[in-house]
């Protein structure tokens, strides 16, 4: 694989940064990679499992001379470390982040880049509910998407750069317009993630349901609800409140559907209730053909992805 960046900035050293390091370097894509996460503690991890090959006590440091800085922090983060590195980034530099939702963060974001900067917003479709430098791995991006959202101002050579680096991590890329890529987040991933997070929190509710039953019986779709349901808070509050109207919409939907079950169900519609499900089943093997998921009874999911 050839290099396509000579130094690559990591800001926030997670889960996803610390797996685009270790895929980056599989590929051998970048020539060199500094790291930056705000705590002491982060960085002395980082430095303890040799993540990246330096790591830099400020962002400042980090970004000096990179070509590529990835911002890798919570949503609402992102604009307060764009601020802060932007007096340091080098001319022609490309900025990319990570982040969940994309119009918050474009609109946080760009105001605070110098007009020499590149901005090609991006979001990899990879993850698991575990977070901090040492939950990443290589394969986390493999044969999964990763959505480029570049602005206006960006050059087609600073995306297609970006995108052969994505696709040298592993993922397959593909460019959307922000509005779009929020709407489609929050059907496929943030609505059901609110989801999650109420079915656990009625679970617990339920004193009728002991905690060891909820435990010893989550086998049958609780359990993928929990593991969801433990993704990391910071994050997911970002998430909400940065893609609030898409969520809202999404929600509104939802529960309109889930008061049509809930009426078949009281009604005795079966008809009702087969048609949906079937409906439903459908889509299932249409993300199994898309080769999103397996048809592994765990999910095939050694290493849990969302
Ligand atoms: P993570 O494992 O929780 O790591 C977050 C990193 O950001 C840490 O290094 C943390 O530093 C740093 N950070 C947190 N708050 C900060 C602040 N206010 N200022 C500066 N740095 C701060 O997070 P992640 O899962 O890698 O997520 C990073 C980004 O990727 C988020 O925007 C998220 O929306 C997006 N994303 C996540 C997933 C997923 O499934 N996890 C999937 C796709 C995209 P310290 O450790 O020093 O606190």
């Amino acid at each position: 694989m050839t290099q396509v960046y000579g130094k690559v900035a990591l800001i926030g050293l997670g889960l996803i940064a610390s797996s685009m390091y270790w895929a980056s370097k599989r590929a051998g894509v970048a020539g060199v990679t500094a790291g930056y996460a705000r705590s002491s503690e982060t960085r002395e991890t980082a430095r303890r499992i040799g993540l990246c090959d330096s790591i830099c006590d400020t962002a400042a440091e980090a970004v000096a001379e990179a070509d590529l800085v990835v911002l890798a922090v919570p949503v609402g983060a992102m604009a307060s470390v764009a601020q802060e590195i932007a007096p340091h980034l080098k001319p022609g530099c490309t900025v990319t982040d990570v982040g969940s939702v994309k119009r918050h963060v474009i609109d946080a974001v760009a105001p605070h880049l110098p007009e020499t900067v590149q901005f090609v917003a991006g979001h990899p479709l990879a993850g698991t509910e575990h977070s901090g430098p040492e939950s990443g791995f290589d394969t986390l991006f493999d044969n999964r998407w990763t959505l480029l959202v570049p602005t206006e101002t960006a050059s087609a050579r600073s995306i297609a750069d970006l995108r052969t680096y994505w696709e040298a991590l592993g993922a397959n890329v593909e460019e959307m317009d922000a509005d779009h890529h929020d709407l489609v987040l929050a059907v496929t991933s943030h609505a059901p993630h609110l989801i999650a997070y109420t079915m656990v929190g009625v679970a617990d509710d339920l004193r009728r349901v002991t905690d060891s039953e909820v435990i010893k019986y989550s086998a049958a779709g609780f359990r993928d609800f929990t593991r969801i349901a433990a993704s990391d808070p910071t994050m997911w509050r970002d998430v909400f409140l940065t893609n609030k109207d898409a969520t809202l919409e999404i929600l509104g939907r939802f529960t309109e559907e889930l008061f049509a079950l809930q009426r078949a169900i009281r009604t005795g519609n079966g008809e009702h209730l087969h048609a949906y499900f079937t409906h439903t089943r459908a889509i299932r093997r249409g993300i199994i053909e898309a080769g999103q998921d397996t048809e592994a009874p765990d999910f095939g999911r050694g290493k849990s992805k969302t």
